[in-house]
């Protein structure tokens, strides 16, 4: 693994000239997470995971992305969203300037959900115009991981907010920065339509909790990270096997 951000120029070009030429991108957002952990919550999460997938692939790591299309929790102080239409630039720009410094895969890791398709809009820009082929990945594994360890309900079927599985993965990654004196649960009653229409999260949940942080523990924590990784490193292979890459 290569981290860019430490590394100098001469290192990479020998990186390109003969190692993976995979990049892999952190991309999260300054969301609320409830009383207990910090806004950078969602870029913590994806830079670990990133961190993970970049060394088992052998690839170059990119500085985490720090903001992101947080527009349904922006009703909540400290939330800084950034557009939909931004987050698919800022991924364009960078999947166009790694094309021409000779990347052959660009990963990037998603941490908010209000990503997710304006990454995939970056993703389906380059492949219609064949330019670097971007892979965005959405914690592969997270839900199945997530009912292994989880000692506490979902607040809705695959929603992971403040809970126990993002605090977990928050203690083992940055503990200083969980209060664990103001973890507290909600379970905000979710609207009939909830999951099928846009809607803001933060009206939801008064804290801006979505669970029960209570039962988190790094241990857990660093069992999902690992399964996250495993998960996002077997997708990735598929996809350099469909590339013709090995
Ligand atoms: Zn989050």
């Amino acid at each position: 693994m290569i981290e860019l951000a430490s590394a100098t120029w001469e290192e990479v070009r020998d990186f390109l000239s003969g190692g993976s030429r995979i990049a892999v991108l952190p991309f999260g957002a300054l969301e609320q997470h409830g009383p207990h952990l910090p806004l950078a919550t969602d870029t913590l999460q994806a830079d670990a995971v990133a961190r993970g997938l970049a060394d088992v692939l052998e690839a170059a790591l990119l500085p985490a992305i720090p903001l992101g299309n947080t527009w349904s929790n922006d009703a909540l102080p400290g939330t800084v969203s950034i557009s939909a239409d931004t987050v698919t630039a800022v991924c364009s720009d960078v999947a166009g300037s790694l094309e021409r410094a000779g990347y052959a895969l660009l990963v990037v890791v998603n941490g908010d959900f209000g990503n997710r398709l304006p990454l995939q809009r970056a993703a389906e820009a380059s492949a219609a115009r064949g330019g670097l082929p971007v892979v965005v990945l959405d914690y592969p594994g997270l839900v199945e991981i997530g009912d292994a360890v989880k000692e506490s309900p979902w607040a809705a079927p695959g929603l992971c907010h403040a809970d126990e599985l993002e605090t977990s993965m928050v203690l083992a990654v940055a503990p200083a920065l969980v209060h664990t004196d103001r973890m507290a649960p909600a379970y905000p009653e979710l609207p009939a339509d909830f999951g099928l229409r846009q809607m803001a999260l933060a009206p939801l949940s008064p804290t801006g909790v979505f669970g029960d942080p209570r039962p988190a523990t790094a241990e857990k924590g660093e069992r999902i990270i690992a399964h996250v990784v495993a998960e996002s490193a077997a997708v990735v292979r598929r996809v350099l096997t469909g590339l013709g890459i090995v």
